[in-house]
């Protein structure tokens, strides 16, 4: 009897494991597929200086898909770096933003710096010729490209890392630790990278003015930070409560839904040109 039991019911496991593991493989071959007809698109969410001057633009993938509307990374990121498909997709990702410097220099605005996220699967020797050939291909200037790696990414490899990100920011690139707060890592020991700026995670900012935890992590952030010479961004700002804390607290760097979300290419610049006009008139 309770071997029929064991039996049925380790029945609907399988199944259900097998129509995850074809599911899988479905949205693989559709990953690919979507690669192939260009299916991939760029969201861009602006990144503002305490005075509300724009600084940088955030480049976040979106999947255009035929029938399920846009899709957003988390539907399919994770199974891009599992399959690898991420170097090829990431490729892409990164001359797609590069190719807005232009249009940004045309509007005026090319001072501000386009961050590209980058996933630990393409951390690679391939980058460093990707990015070399996509800076100028694109002629951007020093300082205009910038990256976002995680903490997990950095400290999988240390040694390589430090020096990939030596080689890269010779070429002009600098670098943003997203995330920050949620791997494992300490401040002291990234001081040894080339490390420019700190994306506190938006799960710290998140409970601003109601937890004091997470306000004590973010002060602390900014302040070891500093004390190392290093920028401070606030991710996920959604209130002007937050908003005024972090700016109170000499943040440098905001974004977040409240200050403006991540919009195509176009929208974003409206946005720009209209807030810039004003600041400079
Ligand atoms: P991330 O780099 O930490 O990006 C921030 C995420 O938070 C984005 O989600 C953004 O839309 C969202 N966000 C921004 N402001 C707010 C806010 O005020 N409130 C809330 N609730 N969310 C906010 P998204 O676009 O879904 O991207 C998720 C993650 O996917 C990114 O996290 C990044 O790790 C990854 N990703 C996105 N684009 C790329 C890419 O081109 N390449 C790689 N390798 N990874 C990417
Ligand atoms: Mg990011
Ligand atoms: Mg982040
Ligand atoms: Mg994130």
């Amino acid at each position: 009897q309770a071997k029929r039991h064991g039996r049925n019911r380790a029945m609907p496991y399988r199944e259900e494991f097998d129509a995850s593991v074809a599911h899988r493989l479905q949205l693989l071959n559709q990953l690919r597929d979507a690669l192939e007809r260009r299916e991939f698109v760029l969201a861009f969410q602006p990144l503002f200086a305490p005075d509300g001057r724009p600084v940088a633009l955030e480049a976040l993938v979106r999947w255009q898909h035929p029938t399920r509307g846009l899709l957003l990374p988390g539907e399919f990121i994770g199974i891009c770096e599992e399959s690898g498909l991420i170097v090829e997709l990431g490729r892409r990702i990164l001359r797609e933003a590069a190719r807005h410097y232009a249009l940004l220099v045309e509007a005026g605005l090319g001072e501000l710096r386009i961050a590209v996220n980058v996933s630990a699967a393409q951390f690679t020797d391939e980058l460093f010729t990707d990015i070399e050939s996509t800076l100028q291909e694109f002629t951007l200037p020093h300082g205009v490209l910038e990256i976002e790696l995680t903490e997990s990414v950095i400290m999988e490899s240390p040694t390589r890392a430090i020096e990939l990100m030596q080689r890269l920011a010779a070429l002009g690139v600098s670098f943003s630790v997203d995330d920050f707060g949620t791997g494992y890592s300490s401040l002291a020991y990234l001081k040894r990278f080339p490390i420019d700026r700190l994306k506190i995670d938006r799960s710290f900012v998140q409970d601003l003015g109601v937890d004091d935890d997470d306000a004590a992590i973010c002060q602390s952030i900014i302040g070891l930070a500093h004390s190392l010479d290093i920028r401070t961004v606030a991710e996920g700002i959604e209130t002007e409560q937050q908003l005024a804390w972090l700016q109170a607290r000499g943040c440098d760097e905001l974004q977040g839904y409240l200050l403006g979300r991540p919009q195509p290419f176009e929208t974003v610049l409206a946005l720009l040109r209209r807030s810039h006009g004003s600041a400079a008139g």
